[in-house]
């Protein structure tokens, strides 16, 4: 079969495509036909080894895919050959025509959700869910900044909040990354890009700020957070790329909480639970996730530099 292979740590030319021995699946495992492949930002910082925390080489990037059972290995229950899944963490990679899965790591995919929507599922959906119930514990009734709501993971949290019943504000840097994201359920759309833009946001809350700031870019806006979160208020750092000078007193006066999170640290239990609300969520209409781009797998360097380009509007998804 072919996938992309990362044989040194480097920018996106080292990701290339190769025929590798299609794997089979041993007992409890399953084989995975990706139809489409999601793309995050993730992918590129282990690439380029940041903190050291590269995968051991070589290896097959990528943790999320939407595709159809192939075949399952002996004592495999509850998924079958031909049943159409999305992929949440793979044993083998996931840009490449087929990975092989723990069967915990496959959620059902219903039939009138696209693979590419699938594909844009995992890290994006998982994150946004677990940033605004597990750890900013938003309720019904609250309302919640999503700083950086036009990407994949931000479209999701706007869904997910619009769906429990918060109160949305989110922002855009572009006019069609705005319209997007009213148009996918936000109350409110700010442009991150225009000076004084949280001075709207204040205006809008009558003064009080919001409940809940889930950050996709705290580097640049964790001391604004700060201004603009409400007093008991939560805000969580979901995205990072520098570092930034605040001031503590902020925090203090507002009796808030900065909350870190990573994916990564969410338990099994948490998983299980996060994967049932989002399967819920794309039966009932209310998850439908955003395909800004479909490229082949064999231009796997080229998605990695749109995904870290700004004003992508949504999820870059490859096609093996
Ligand atoms: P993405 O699709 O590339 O979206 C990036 C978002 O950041 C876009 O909405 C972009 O808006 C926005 N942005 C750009 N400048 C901004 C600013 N000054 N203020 C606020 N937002 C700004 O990426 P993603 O997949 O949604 O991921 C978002 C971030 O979360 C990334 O840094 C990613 O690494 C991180 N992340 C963390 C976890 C975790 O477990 N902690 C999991 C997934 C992702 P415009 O393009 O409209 O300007």
């Amino acid at each position: 079969m072919k996938a992309i292979r990362v044989s040194e740590y480097g920018g996106p030319a080292v990701l290339k495509l190769e025929e590798v021995p299609t794997p089979q699946p041993g007992p409890g495992q399953v084989l995975v036909r990706n139809h489409a492949v999601g793309v995050n930002p993730v992918d590129t910082y282990l690439r380029a080894n940041v903190d050291n925390r590269g995968p051991k080489l070589p290896y097959t990037p990528g943790t999320d895919a939407a595709g159809v059972v192939e075949a399952v290995g002996a004592g495999v229950a509850g998924v079958g050959q031909g049943d159409r899944v999305y992929v949440g963490g793979t044993l083998s990679g996931a840009y490449a025509e087929l990975a092989l899965c723990d069967p915990a790591q496959l959620h059902p995919l219903p039939g009138t959700v696209s693979f590419a929507q699938g594909a844009a599922m995992n890290i994006p959906y998982g994150t946004a869910y677990h940033a605004l119930v597990d750890r900013a514990r938003g309720e019904a009734g609250e309302s919640v900044l999503v700083h950086g709501a036009s990407g994949g993971v931000g479209l999701g949290a706007v869904q997910i909040a619009r769906a429990r019943g918060l109160t949305v504000l989110g922002t855009a840097g572009t006019e069609r990354g705005r319209r997007l994201v009213a148009e996918q359920g936000a109350h409110h759309v700010l442009d991150h890009g225009a000076p004084g833009y949280l001075d709207e946001l204040l205006r809008l809350t009558g003064g009080r700020g919001v409940d809940i700031v889930l950050e996709m870019l705290a580097n640049v806006n964790l001391q604004k957070d700060l201004g603009v979160v409400a007093t008991g208020g939560r805000i969580v750092v979901i995205g990072n790329r520098g570092t930034i000078e605040i001031n503590p007193r902020g925090a203090m006066n507002k009796n808030c909480a900065i909350l870190g999170m990573a994916l990564y640290h969410a338990a099994p239990r948490q998983l299980a639970g996060i994967h049932a609300a989002l399967v819920e969520g794309l039966r009932n209409g209310t998850l439908r996730p955003v395909v800004a781009e479909e490229l082949p797998l064999a231009r796997a360097g080229r998605a990695h530099e749109a995904v870290m380009e700004a004003g992508h509007h949504g999820k870059i998804v490859l096609i093996p």
